[in-house]
């Protein structure tokens, strides 16, 4: 039986997997200890389990458990990358180098330390979604203390040239820093073959539980060293201070463990479906997709739907299918997709779009229900629209 709504928003949140919660559960309740307690065995169970998923959410990224701070999310993750490099490498210069399609995670810290005296350069990006390597070379300075450009587009599931980046980074000897929230756990991500210095990643948007993360800093060859955003014990090597969420820290362990065993042959499943939904909106004409069909997430699909718009079609079959619009709610205006406007879309184009993000735990016949769905919410419009016209 299919039950309702289908959600198709994975980009925006990931269901726990039930595995992750049943590795989470002793650590509420027996097991519930301060991994920083020394003098007693709750505290080194705690620190054990704690230590263990270090080592798995390490091994999905190709780290060094060491090389992995845990953090509350990417939110944090973005700030204390972008703001620790921005305050502990003021001697040797203050020039940032990012994408205008990043996270606002990313652009609002970006933002925020430009107030503060940091040079900011906003690279754009093709219509595919992809940024020119040759003109990020361009706008590398003798100042320039990092370059921060994400692993894969939220909105649009745009895979960067990541390699490349690390490589240009590594030959003017600049730090990278990526966001690779939407990336880690669907694909594989390689630090070291990448050429990362530093990486932040979130449990919930791969099947773990919301409220944790991890920021990954290289130890050798660079050694990363941030300034600390939080003051008091010094947890965490003393980069993120505060009691250690030891449940969302075994949460993002297992998720990590099962990631690694399981991408492969989920990304193959996902993308058969994701691509049968994508094919069926072609097929209704009028309709396209935004960015790049090769250097794309597996389960990502943004399309645009001509002349209707995105926010009122997607209120039509809202009941049923749960998805995102191109649009965000800004108080009391609807602005287009700042992304999208980036890929050089038009404010109608950008209105139209809706995405779509297939799961774990996604149907072949849930996909099914989303294409009938939808075509008939877009017939519906498109016979009303011509209604208006004649
Ligand atoms: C979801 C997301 C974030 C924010 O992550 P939280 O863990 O929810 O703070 C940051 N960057 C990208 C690319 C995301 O998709």
């Amino acid at each position: 039986m299919l039950k309702l709504p289908v959600y198709l928003d994975h980009n925006a949140t990931t269901p726990c997997d039930p595995r992750v919660v049943e590795a989470m559960m002793p650590y509420f309740t027996q097991q519930f200890g301060n991994a920083s307690s020394r003098t007693h065995s709750f505290g080194w169970q705690a620190e054990e389990a704690v230590e263990q998923a270090r080592e798995q959410t390490a091994k999905l990224i190709g780290a060094e458990p060491k090389e992995i701070i845990f953090t509350s999310g990417a939110t944090e993750s973005d700030n204390l990358a972008i703001k620790g490099v921005f305050e502990n490498y003021a001697s040797k210069g203050n020039h940032i180098i990012t994408v205008v399609t990043e996270h606002k995670a990313v652009l609002d810290t970006c933002k925020h330390i430009e107030k503060k005296g940091a040079e900011i350069t906003y690279l754009g990006v093709n219509a595919d979604g992809l940024i020119n390597l040759t003109e990020l070379e361009a706008a590398i300075k003798p100042k320039t203390v990092l370059i921060a450009i994400m692993y894969a587009n939220n909105e649009t599931g745009i895979i960067q040239p990541i390699k490349e980046i690390g490589a240009l980074a590594k030959k003017h000897g600049i730090l990278f820093f990526t966001d690779a929230t939407q990336a880690v756990g669907k694909i594989h991500v390689d630090v070291n073959k990448d050429g990362i210095d530093m990486l932040a990643l979130s449990a919930h948007k791969f099947y773990g539980p919301k409220g944790t993360g991890a920021i990954y800093l290289r130890r050798k060859n660079p050694r990363v060293k941030l300034a600390a955003q939080l003051d008091g014990g010094g947890h965490e090597r003393g980069v993120r201070s505060g009691t250690l969420n030891v449940p969302g820290i075994v949460g993002l362990g297992k998720a990590a463990e099962l990631a690694m065993e399981e991408m492969k042959n989920e990304a193959k499943r996902i993308s058969i479906l994701r691509d049968k939904l994508e094919e069926a909106f072609l097929r209704l004409g009028r309709t396209m997709v935004n960015g790049s069909r090769i250097n794309r997430l597996p389960h990502v699909s943004n399309i645009s739907f001509g002349e209707l718009e995105g926010q009122s079609l997607m209120m039509s079959f809202h009941k049923d299918i749960a998805v995102s619009s191109g649009s965000a709610c800004t108080s009391a205006s609807m602005e287009p997709s700042y992304v999208l406007k980036a890929h050089g879309l038009s404010d109608e184009l950008a209105h139209s779009s809706i995405r779509f993000s297939v799961g774990r735990f996604t149907t072949n016949e849930e996909i099914d229900y989303a294409i009938q769905t939808v075509t008939k919410a877009v017939m519906n419009k498109r016979e009303l629209v011509r209604n208006i016209l004649e």
